[in-house]
């Protein structure tokens, strides 16, 4: 982590939720477009902890179901997803993700929304599962094989994917269906 990184991260405790960057903002919207950066230390990374925690605790008090990094000003490849496929959603932490495969066909996806885009959803276009790798908190390899075909089914794989994408600089906004009605 950089000097400026560690500054934010520690600018509050682990009780203190991080502002969280809005496209309505010009500054904001430019950071949102960046590309993030891998962690290199994961074990045994105390500031890296105090900024899941600071994390947590933002995720919960915007009540969404994921938050990256960078909607916070840190551009690293670290994202929070609730996993609504698993008992008790708990939050668990995705760092340095990759996508491995994904289906060949993509749906539409409704009402997807961002906690950077204020007032804002939209459908969009989305793969029906992936196959992903990353780190967990702990720098465990995890491999695992999300689903996601509607809104009305269990979409941890959407959660993922648009998490992802904020790593990329990507909003949903640029992935929006078109559709011919
Ligand atoms: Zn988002």
């Amino acid at each position: 982590m950089t000097k400026k990184e560690k500054d934010l991260i520690y600018s509050g405790d682990a009780d203190t939720p991080l502002r969280v960057l809005l496209t309505t903002d010009e500054k904001d919207s430019l950071f949102l477009r960046q590309k993030s950066l891998d962690i290199k230390k994961v074990k045994d990374n105390e500031a890296l902890q105090l900024l899941v925690q600071r994390m947590r605790v933002t995720l919960e008090l915007e009540n969404g179901v994921g938050l990256a990094a960078p909607q916070v000003g840190i551009g690293r490849n670290l994202f929070l997803f609730v996993r609504i496929d698993k008992p008790e959603y708990p939050v668990e932490v995705v760092v340095n993700p990759k996508i491995t495969a994904h289906s060949e066909d993509m749906f539409c996806f409704d009402d997807d929304g961002c906690l950077s885009v204020p007032d804002a959803s939209g459908t969009s276009l989305r793969y029906k599962w992936i196959e992903v790798e990353y780190l967990n908190e702990q720098g465990e390899t995890i491999k695992e094989h999300l689903q996601g075909g509607s809104r009305f089914e269990n979409f941890i794989g959407v959660i993922f994917q648009h998490e992802y994408d904020h790593l990329q600089g990507t909003l949903f906004t640029d992935k929006l269906c078109v559709n011919e009605e």
